[in-house]
């Protein structure tokens, strides 16, 4: 009887150590690049479409030149030890300011003829979040979405509201025209002349999408991601698209952070971004599996495409609408930038 007691530790001690090594040992399965920690990682998209490969040359330098400028934009922030936040504020806001992309300056055009914007931005290490749909004056949506965040007690102002917080902090105002840009405008007018008949052509939604947005991981390991958007060419007036809605456009946590373009409506349906970090931590798996999903398990072809960078630094980008702006890079120097969905 006096031996039992003495071997009773004992068994339990080898049976807890049994567990132990079982544990280790799945874990081991997983993708080990994932446990490689980076210092610092960014990605950027500047939104996802249709854009035809035969392209002019000059055109896609001029993409590719400021896909590289946003990108170091951003990785200097992180580089200096700078937070996700402001690597992720920076880079849009660079982006906003480029006429190339559909949000700030070169938005689209609305059925009424006008520029509504839409931003949000999310906190990963407090999972606190803001957000604006359609203002009309303020000139980066994205920098009007972290005030919220951080110096008001709500997540998202709407429209006429959303430009009465604006007058009480100091973000840059413009005029309405300031938005105007001939490009979109002439788009709009293409739009308006063939709006009604469904299934969108290529050529119709290539106009139709576009957007910004950025995630990051700083060098304390936070996460953060943002989106801004013009929204969809020719929206109906009020129309809110993902991008504001936390958890469709933009979500972060302390696992991922991502951010969504293409079609608004099909991203909102399927709570995109969130649905991406969930299958991440309910299925403890990777982030490349994890986009796999959602890109081509959740989504139709011709939907959306995502980018999204993890805990470890690993980043990710993937659309199925055949091309999204991008670009990516990490503190080993990893460094990606492209259009097209197969490059
Ligand atoms: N998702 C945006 C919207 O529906 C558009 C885009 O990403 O191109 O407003």
């Amino acid at each position: 009887m006096k031996k039992l007691y003495l071997l009773l530790p004992i068994l339990l001690l080898l049976s807890v150590t049994a567990c132990q090594v079982k544990q280790n040992t799945d874990n081991s399965t997983a993708d080990t690049t994932e446990q490689t920690q980076k210092e610092w990682a960014i990605a950027l998209h500047g939104g996802a479409g249709y854009v035809s490969k035969d392209m002019p040359e000059e055109r896609k330098q001029a993409y590719m030149e400021s896909l590289d400028e946003a990108l170091a934009i951003g990785s200097e922030v992180l580089k200096n030890g700078g937070s996700a936040l402001d690597a992720v504020e920076q880079t849009v806001n660079y982006l906003e300011d480029n006429e190339l992309f559909n949000a700030g300056k070169g938005a689209v055009f609305t059925a009424e003829g006008k520029n509504e914007l839409d931003a949000s931005i999310m906190d990963g290490s407090t999972k606190n979040a803001g957000a604006i749909t359609g203002v009309t004056t303020v000139k980066n949506p994205i920098s009007l979405a972290r005030k919220v965040m951080t110096d008001s007690k709500h997540v998202f102002f709407a429209a006429d509201g959303a430009e009465t917080f604006a007058d009480e902090t100091d973000v840059e105002r413009v005029e309405r025209s300031y938005f105007h840009t001939d490009h979109r405008y002439e788009a709009w007018q293409e739009a308006n002349k063939q709006s009604g008949s469904l299934p969108l052509t290529d050529e119709q939604k290539s106009w139709k999408y576009g957007t910004v947005g950025c995630v990051a991981l700083d060098k304390n390991g936070k996460l953060a991601a943002g989106t801004s958007t013009g929204g969809m060419t020719n929206k109906m007036y009020g129309r809110v698209g993902d991008v504001p809605i936390i958890g469709s456009g933009t979500y972060a946590n302390d696992l991922v952070a991502v951010s969504s373009t293409g079609w608004g409506e099909k991203i909102m349906l399927s709570v995109s971004a969130h649905t991406l970090a969930s299958y991440m931590e309910f299925k403890d798996t990777s982030l490349q599996a994890s986009m796999d999903y959602l890109v081509d398990d959740v989504l139709e072809p011709g939907d959306a495409g995502f980018i999204a960078v993890d805990k470890y630094g690993n980043f990710s980008m993937k659309t199925n609408t055949g091309s999204m702006f991008r670009a990516a890079a990490n503190s080993t120097g990893e460094k990606s930038i492209g259009i097209w969905e197969e490059e």
